[in-house]
């Protein structure tokens, strides 16, 4: 039988569908899981090291998991690595600092290279051919591809920022999505909700990362749970695979209910909306192409 996946971008029915279960604006560490690792469950796991609930290179500089172990914690740090590579050249553009210092792009010809400096400045470095970036009446028009990535893993990634704001009485209904984040390398097949990456970078960045995770409250076709995450330029959407309470879900038509407000939408308050979707299924090496266009003032007119 084939499965039908429907879109809904209707700002309301996001709304009907889903209440917001847990965000960063509430999360707080689980007391009773406090170094008891959600990941592993290991009897030996050690918890040296702080674990951020959302990367530090999207921004979150203060909210800390208590609940993933030290291992966990490295091994998901590949994932981090691909979300950052996947998020490419433009949120080099912006004051969002890493560990110590802000992010670097770097064309894999080694001749273009941007970064965020200090006193507000972005540092472009071009070597040689020009046609990537170019300078108009103070707009630069820059075409890059992205470093590369795997589709796969940049989903593992918002797929375990989402499971560790899942409550714990609901987490054991996840235990094939945990299994399969456990091994950057699994892949299953057999998902009838396709690993859909809903995202939009058309509007303005945000310095401070945006992430909520919201649960079905009515019965209905569309996935149980659903992940919002905002930072930099992008605004991403993922609906949680290997729920065991979605099985039911195997009928003629999925509904995915998109969110207006903080992920389709282009224009702040207004109707229009600008999103696109890729599948992340795929171990394959990928790259995208970023073509977009900044506002600069020049040094010049900066001084006169
Ligand atoms: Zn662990």
């Amino acid at each position: 039988m084939e499965t039908k996946i429907v879109y809904v971008i209707d700002p309301e029915e996001f709304y009907e569908t889903y209440e917001i279960s847990n965000s960063m604006l509430d999360y707080v560490s689980p007391k009773d899981e406090f170094h008891i690792c959600r990941y592993c469950s290991s009897p030996n796991a050690k918890f040296k090291s702080k674990a951020h609930l959302l990367p530090e290179f999207t921004g979150n500089k203060t909210l800390f998991c208590y609940n993933e172990c030290d291992d966990c914690n490295k091994k998901f740090g590949l994932y981090e690595t691909n979300l950052s590579a996947f998020s490419g050249i433009k949120n080099t553009f912006l004051p969002i600092k890493g560990k110590n210092k802000y992010p670097k792009f770097k064309s894999k010809s080694g001749d273009f290279s941007v970064q965020f400096q200090n006193d507000n400045k972005v540092i472009a470095k071009v070597d040689g051919n020009l046609e990537c970036m170019k300078l108009e009446n103070g707009i630069l028009n820059i075409k890059a591809t992205t470093q590369t990535f795997i589709p796969l893993y940049v989903y593992k990634a918002l797929t375990k920022f989402a499971l560790s704001m899942v409550e714990k009485s609901e987490l054991h209904k996840f235990r094939k999505t945990v299994e399969w984040i456990n091994e950057p390398e699994k892949k299953f097949d057999d998902n009838f909700i396709p690993l859909l990456l809903i995202h939009n970078e058309s509007r303005p960045p945000i310095i401070k990362p945006i992430a909520f995770l919201a649960k079905r409250k009515i019965p209905c076709d569309s996935p149980q749970y659903t992940f919002i995450f905002g930072f930099g330029f992008h605004r991403l959407q993922i609906f949680l695979p290997f729920n065991s309470s979605d099985e039911q879900l195997k009928s003629e038509k999925i509904i995915l209910p998109l969110n207006f407000h903080f992920v389709t939408q282009k224009v702040k308050n207004k109707g229009e909306w600008g999103f696109g979707h890729m599948d992340m299924n795929s171990l394959n090496r990928s790259q995208l192409t970023d073509d977009f266009k900044l506002n600069f003032k020049l040094e010049n007119e900066i001084r006169s």
